[in-house]
């Protein structure tokens, strides 16, 4: 008779089986891939795991351009000063983690543009570090996460990690408009986290302005469950931290939408991300 153990240990290989099978069935080639820019040496090849110091890496601002000009439809159109700004930032930001790729190869748009969700989603914030975050994980596809329970994931917040998987990644740009992005959604769990839960490094217009995100988003949060037709997905209804995490991908993918679904929560999330992406961009 089974006991406990032998449950999760095949319930351990039924998931990698699983994870092995869409891997092979269902990894394609992705922007990076067909860049033919790694940021490797080639003697690398054979590790399975890769660490990459930020402030070691090093990116000339050209580098760092050329990808987010090419890639960041978001850096694209900020005027002339506030690309100085997000600049400064994202350099400040890739030099104090530590990127660890899961992959015998990695890309240079791998920290740059995961970097560049951050700074994209802070960039009206005085506070945009994220320092409880030291060390972002990336995967080439779905990864099992252990805690608390065995699970395909696409992305997660835990410890001092961000995880995500550069394919999905990658497609939350590619769909820039379905209100599915996976880089945005883990970082809107971080900021609450690095703001509400370490209590460090505190957004002070961030933290007082997610006040009233809770309070009004609550209500709407509630409405929306029992909607036959929801603005949100079902993923986004499960709890309020998934609800605060979809909003803000919708806020940036479905700005006119969501204005015209919940007006006044869509200005909720204006004030406490400072920035406007209906309109202007930033305040
Ligand atoms: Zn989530």
């Amino acid at each position: 008779m089974a006991d406990i153990n032998d449950i999760i240990f095949a319930g351990g290989i039924i998931a990698t089986i699983i994870l092995i099978a869409w891997r092979n069935n269902r990894y394609k080639n992705t922007i990076a891939s067909t860049a033919n820019n790694h940021f490797l040496p080639d003697d690398l090849s054979q590790e399975v795991t890769l660490v990459y110091a930020g402030d070691e890496l090093n990116f000339p601002d050209e580098i760092i351009i050329t990808v987010l000009e090419k890639y960041f439809p978001y850096f694209r159109v900020l005027p002339g000063e506030k690309k100085k700004i997000f600049l400064m930032r994202i350099k400040k930001f890739i030099s104090s983690k530590t990127f660890v790729i899961h992959n015998n190869s990695g890309f240079r748009e791998m920290p740059i543009l995961i970097s560049a969700t951050a700074i994209k989603l802070s960039m009206g914030l005085e506070r945009f570090m994220l320092p409880h975050y030291t060390h972002i994980h990336i995967f080439p596809v779905e990864f099992l996460g252990l805690h608390p329970n065995l699970r395909v994931l696409t992305g997660n917040v835990s410890g001092n990690k961000i995880h995500i998987s550069w394919k999905h990644f990658l497609e939350g740009y590619q769909f820039p408009e379905d209100g599915q992005n996976v880089g945005l959604h883990e970082m809107a769990h971080a900021y609450y986290y690095q703001n509400f839960i370490t209590r460090e490094d505190v957004d002070n217009n961030f933290a007082d302005q997610l006040h009233i995100f809770n309070d009004i988003g609550n209500t709407i949060f509630e409405k929306e469950k029992n909607n036959t037709t929801p603005f949100y997905s079902s993923y986004g209804l499960t709890n309020f931290q998934e609800f605060w995490a979809e909003s803000v991908e919708l806020f940036f993918e479905k700005p006119l939408s969501f204005k015209n679904t919940y007006g006044e929560l869509y200005y909720v999330m204006v004030n406490i991300l400072n920035q406007d992406p209906s309109g202007d961009i930033l305040l």
